[in-house]
């Protein structure tokens, strides 16, 4: 009996020792996520039913099963709920300031001329620039986007606005040949441009970049010391390319090129240029942006919405071309999430081809994430859910009606989700949407400030 005991406490006590040790060699991170189907948009794009992805410091240090749970343990644990794990969207180019502008004077002929830039010449101001770009960066990560590429005037308050709402964002000074509310004399805004690159190099969410405006709105001088300044600070530039008929024509008039051949006879197409639009150009033009390796921003939405024609972004996707999407400014395609570019990408380029199978959900969802991640020349950081790659997670839910039910993740995403279906978004390792609620900003009093703007703004539209 007594020996019998002995052994029973001798057991025991390997038990205790075993469960503790077992308990001791969990890893400490800091975030895990658990029971969701996890599309890691990874080479072979593999999709792991309850999956687990495991979050230490700003990186991704984990991605499996359920198995990862007994190996590791975190402060906190986001269950979620059999909703869709993904890299965070991409929104390759935009405006975010423009949001003070929203549903004005839509469908006007020559917008540009005859509202945008007056507007913004009487409206612009870093105040304004700040407000509208915090009200944009929220819209964008209640909407699934952890990185946007934004081109804008005092583009150093967009950022500030950017970083309190907790985004990755690449920033771009706007540089453009006209006086602006940012630079009366010439070269005032690449001068300004340059003091933003050197005030956010080294940031963590922050890569400051240059963004003249297009081929035609900036002169042949300032295009040629923008492609000396990136090559010398090493930063990104982007540039509204091929966009419209009349820059296309402007360019051949002045250069005998298209604006493609012009902006590469300039040194400026290479792996730091992101190219909006690209809307028109020749079948030699993107042989040359491939050949170049430079990033394509595909607005589709804002493309239809100003009918200016369909991009041949599709073909540049399969032909291994860095293809991501944009919404392009508030102003010009209204909405900022990427969510709602992924089903009319699909539907638009099959209509195009008169061909169901030519862009299948993947294919849109590949081009959010990846694709976008590979347009900004950030695939090995960016994009897809993979081990030491930076922890941008979003967390889609599935109970809402509109999502039920699903036989397929991918289709699910492009043809019934929308931005509302958003749950949880992780930038940089940090929680900023939870609950389908922004953390790091007080949405309200965003939108009440906002909205002071409104009746000035009204005023000045009425005058043009
Ligand atoms: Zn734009």
């Amino acid at each position: 009996m007594k020996s019998y005991l002995k052994g029973a406490l001798l057991l025991g006590s390997l038990f205790i020792v075993g469960c503790s040790s077992l308990v001791e060699k969990k890893e400490s991170a800091n975030i895990i996520i658990k029971n969701g189907t996890v599309l890691t948009m990874n080479e072979k794009r593999d999709i792991i039913e309850n999956g687990v992805i495991v979050i230490k410091n700003n990186k991704i240090i984990s991605v499996g099963t359920e198995d990862l749970l007994k190996k590791y343990s975190a402060n906190k644990v986001i269950d979620a709920e059999d909703g869709i794990v993904m890299p965070g969207m991409i929104n390759t180019h935009t405006h975010a300031s423009m949001t003070v502008f929203r549903s004005l004077a839509d469908d006007v002929p020559d917008r540009l001329n005859r509202y945008i830039f007056p507007l913004e010449n009487k409206m612009v101001s870093p105040e304004m620039v700040y407000l509208g770009a915090r009200h944009g960066a929220t819209e964008m990560a209640l909407g699934g986007v952890t990185t946007m590429v934004d081109m804008y005037l005092f583009e150093d308050d967009a950022a500030r606005a950017v970083k309190e709402v907790g985004l990755r964002g690449v920033m771009t000074q706007n540089i453009i040949k006209y006086p602006t509310a940012d630079g009366q004399k010439k070269g005032e805004t690449l001068e300004r441009a340059i003091a933003f690159v050197e005030k956010y190099k080294n940031d963590e969410l922050i890569t400051p970049g240059f963004g003249p405006h297009g081929p035609h709105t900036v002169t042949k001088e300032e295009l040629l010391k923008i492609k000396e300044l990136s090559e010398k600070y090493n930063v990104p530039v982007s540039m509204h390319v091929a966009e419209t008929d009349v820059e296309f024509d402007r360019i051949k008039k002045d250069f005998k090129m298209t604006p493609v051949e012009y902006l590469d006879s300039l040194g400026l197409l290479n792996e730091r240029f992101i190219a909006a639009h690209n809307i028109f150009v020749t079948d030699s033009d993107i042989e040359l942006m491939k050949k170049r390796d430079i990033g394509i921003a595909h607005n589709m939405v804002a493309n239809i919405k100003s009918a200016k024609g369909i991009s041949p972004a599709l073909k540049m996707h399969d032909m291994g071309m860095r293809v991501g999407l944009g919404t392009d400014g508030p102003m010009s395609g209204n909405t900022l999430d990427i969510i709602g570019q992924m089903g009319y990408v699909a539907k638009l380029h099959k209509l195009d081809t008169k061909d169901r199978s030519a862009l299948p959900p993947k294919k849109a969802v590949e081009m959010a994430t990846i694709g976008g991640a590979r347009a900004i020349h950030r695939e090995n950081e960016l994009g897809s859910l993979e081990i030491g790659k930076l922890a941008d997670v979003v967390v889609i839910e599935t109970k809402s009606v509109n999502m039920n039910p699903i036989f397929d993740p991918y289709s699910a995403l492009v043809y019934s989700a929308n931005a509302s279906n958003v749950d949880t978004v992780i930038v940089n390792g940090k929680v900023i949407v939870e609950d389908k609620k922004i953390k790091t900003v007080d949405l309200e009093k965003n939108s009440k400030e906002l909205n002071n703007f409104k009746g000035k703004v009204q005023k000045i539209a009425e005058t043009l």
